[in-house]
């Protein structure tokens, strides 16, 4: 039996590696901005961990992964999102 061997991606804000099914994927897609879990571009990936997705660095690590400047309600979304997402 062949397995599929999962894929690993980097939380951007404590750089641990975890099974892509277990981050956050946050996008910044060329037609639609910026989405959460969806989208085409460039992407960076947030953990689970409460200390990641709430810390204080967490907007300026994403403007910098994402090449973008986010919007201020970019941050009730995203947080609506992750408490949706759990
Ligand atoms: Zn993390």
């Amino acid at each position: 039996m062949i397995q599929k061997s999962p894929v690993i991606r980097m939380c951007i804000s404590c750089r641990k590696t975890y099974d892509r099914n277990n981050l956050l994927k946050v996008t910044n897609d060329q037609k639609l901005g910026i989405m959460i879990n969806n989208g085409i571009g460039r992407s960076a990936y947030i953990c689970k961990s409460k200390e990641c997705y709430t810390n204080s660095k967490i907007k300026k690590k994403l403007q910098k992964a994402l090449k973008t400047s986010l919007e201020a309600d970019f941050f009730d979304i995203f947080k609506k999102e992750i408490a949706n997402y759990y």
